[in-house]
C-alpha cells in the first residue's frame, strides 16, 4: 500500500495532521477548554516528531498505529497538564513543618487575607496619606522588626539568599570576605555561599580548615582588604567529633579590634524565644544581636514563619548601604508578600502569634494534644477500614521527626504518627496516595508508610482519610 510504502521509507509522514490530532482528542477528552486541543496537538505532533530518529541512509520502520496512538497519548498528557492549575494543594503528612518541596511555612489565614486585599486594590504602598507625598514602602516593617528585635535598624528583601546577595555586594564589593571553610555550605543545590560571593564580586578568603576554625586563622587572614567576617549557619548539616568553630561573639570581637564589619547569615531565625521548646538557642536573633554584629540575615518563610522574604537586621550605617546599592531594586519585595509580613510582625508584637502562624502552632502543639487527635483519626480510619472490608493495619508509633527539612539541623520533635500496612509495598503506597484527589505526602521510613498529623490541617483531614482509604483499595 501506498501509505505503508511512504511511512516505511520516513515515518515522520504517518504523523497526523494537528487538526486531526485535536479531533482525537477532543473525542477522549471532552470538556477540555476550546484553546487546549490544537495547543495539545501541536506540542505532542513535535514531541514525536524528534523521537523518530533517522540516521542518515537508514531509514527504519514506522508502525502507524503505534505513531499514531503515541500522538494521542502524549497529546492528552500535554491537555491534562495544561487543564491543571499549578501549584496544586498537596496533604503534608510528614511531619516536617517546614518542607521545602512543599512550600515551607504556610501562612497564617490573617496574612493571605492581608496579601489578597493588597493584590486585588490599591494601598497605600508608597503613598504617605498625611502629605500625599511619596512614602516608604518598608517603613511599617522596618519600624516592628526594628521593635521586636530590639534592633538599630532593618531591611527587607525577596528571600535570604538576595539578602545574603544584597550585603556582600554592599558591604564588601571589589574586596575581601573571610569565612571559615566549615561553613562554606551549600543549600538546597542552588545557594552555596561561594558562588554566591563570586555573584556579589567580592572575594573569597578561606579560613580555617572544615573541621576546626581558631580565631587567630582569622586574626591572620585579616588584611587591608578585608572588608567583612562573615559566619554562615551550616543549615542543613551538624559537625560533631574533632571540631572547633569561631563563636559570632569571638568574630565580633575580632571585627572591633580591626575595624571590620561582622555579618551572620542565620538561615532559620525567630523573633520569638523559642528555646523552652527545644529550638536551637542560637535561631533567636535578638540574642545574636546583642552579641554586636553589623548584621543578621535570615528566611522570611523559615522558622519565622511568613512569607518568603530576606529579613535583614542590624547597624544603621550597613543597612543604608544596602538601602542605596542599586541591586535592592532588583531584589526587592512585592507588595502582597510585604502585607503578608506585616501581617506576621503585627501578631509577633501583640502576642497572638503562637496561636495565628501556622508554623508556631505546629512547634507549639503538645504531645497530648498530638497524640489525641492522632488517635481520633486512628479510630475513624480504622472503623472506615473495617467497615469497607479492607485488608490494613493501622497502628499508632512514636517517632520524631525534624522541624525543618534542611533548615534546622537537630531541631527534632517527638512526635507520634500512624503506620500503615497493607498488601502494597511502602513505595507502591506512598505512589498511590500522591495520585490521590488531594495528593498525600507520607513519611517513609524502614520500608512502612508514615501519616503524621501535625503538619495537616485540620480542615483537610476528610481529604486525608478518603486518599487513604482509596489508596488501600
Ligand atoms: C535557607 C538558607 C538560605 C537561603 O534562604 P532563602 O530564603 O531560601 O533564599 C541562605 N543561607 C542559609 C544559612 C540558609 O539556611
Amino acid at each position: 500500500m501506498d501509505l505503508n510504502e511512504n511511512v516505511n521509507s520516513d515515518p515522520r509522514r504517518a504523523l497526523p495532521s494537528v487538526t486531526r490530532l485535536a479531533t482525537d482528542l477532543s473525542e477522549n477528552m471532552p470538556h477540555l477548554p476550546s484553546w487546549i486541543p490544537a495547543t495539545a496537538a501541536q506540542l505532542a505532533i513535535e514531541a514525536v516528531r524528534s523521537e523518530i530518529e533517522l540516521p542518515p541512509g537508514a531509514p527504519k520502520k514506522g508502525d502507524l498505529s503505534v505513531i499514531k496512538a503515541r500522538c494521542l497519548e502524549l497529546a492528552m498528557d500535554s491537555a491534562t497538564r495544561l487543564k491543571a492549575d499549578w501549584p496544586r494543594k498537596v496533604i503534608n503528612a510528614t511531619g516536617v513543618t517546614l518542607h521545602t518541596n512543599l512550600g515551607r511555612a504556610p501562612l497564617a489565614l490573617g496574612a493571605v487575607e492581608a496579601a489578597s486585599a493588597a493584590g486585588l486594590g490599591y494601598t497605600n504602598l508608597e503613598l504617605d496619606l498625611e502629605t500625599g507625598g511619596r512614602g516608604d514602602r518598608l517603613a511599617s516593617v522596618r519600624e516592628k522588626l526594628c521593635l521586636l528585635a530590639k534592633a538599630e535598624d532593618a531591611y527587607a528583601c525577596n528571600n535570604n539568599a538576595a539578602a545574603v546577595l544584597l550585603a556582600l555586594n554592599s558591604l564588601a564589593a571589589g574586596r575581601q570576605v573571610l569565612v571559615s571553610r566549615g561553613e562554606l555550605v551549600e543549600i538546597g543545590g542552588s545557594f552555596r555561599v561561594p558562588e554566591i560571593m563570586k555573584k556579589a564580586g567580592v572575594e573569597l578568603v578561606e579560613v580555617g580548615s572544615t573541621n576546626r576554625t581558631h580565631p587567630h586563622d582569622f586574626e591572620q587572614a585579616i588584611g587591608p582588604k578585608t572588608a567583612l567576617l562573615l559566619k554562615v549557619h551550616r543549615s542543613n548539616f551538624q559537625q560533631t567529633g574533632f571540631v572547633t568553630e569561631v563563636s559570632l561573639g569571638e568574630l565580633v570581637r575580632m571585627g572591633q579590634r580591626h575595624g571590620v564589619p561582622v555579618m551572620e547569615d542565620l538561615g532559620s531565625g525567630s523573633l520569638l524565644d523559642l528555646s523552652r521548646l527545644g529550638v536551637p538557642s542560637e535561631s533567636f536573633v535578638p540574642s545574636r544581636l546583642e552579641l554586636g554584629p553589623d548584621l543578621v540575615c535570615f528566611s522570611g518563610d523559615k522558622l519565622f514563619g511568613g512569607p518568603q522574604a530576606g529579613l535583614i537586621l542590624g547597624k544603621k550605617d550597613s543597612v543604608e548601604l544596602m538601602k542605596k546599592n542599586p541591586l535592592a531594586r532588583a531584589l526587592r519585595l512585592d507588595k502582597m508578600a510585604l502585607a503578608a509580613l506585616d501581617f506576621t510582625l503585627s501578631r509577633m508584637l501583640d502576642g497572638s502569634a503562637e496561636r495565628e502562624i501556622p508554623v508556631l502552632r505546629q512547634i507549639f502543639l503538645s504531645a497530648s494534644e498530638h497524640e489525641a487527635r492522632t488517635q481520633r483519626f486512628a479510630d475513624v480510619l480504622t472503623d472506615a477500614i473495617d467497615q469497607q472490608g479492607l485488608e490494613a493495619v493501622v497502628r499508632q508509633k512514636k517517632e520524631t521527626v525534624p522541624v525543618g527539612g534542611g533548615s534546622l539541623p537537630g531541631f527534632d520533635i517527638h512526635s507520634c504518627v500512624l503506620t500503615i500496612q497493607s498488601e502494597r509495598s511502602a513505595e507502591d503506597l506512598a505512589a498511590r496516595l500522591r495520585g490521590a484527589s488531594v495528593p498525600i505526602l507520607p513519611r517513609i521510613r524502614e520500608g512502612r508508610v508514615m501519616i503524621d498529623l501535625r503538619a495537616v490541617l485540620p480542615a483537610d483531614e476528610t481529604d486525608l482519610q478518603e486518599g487513604l482509604l482509596d489508596s488501600l483499595r
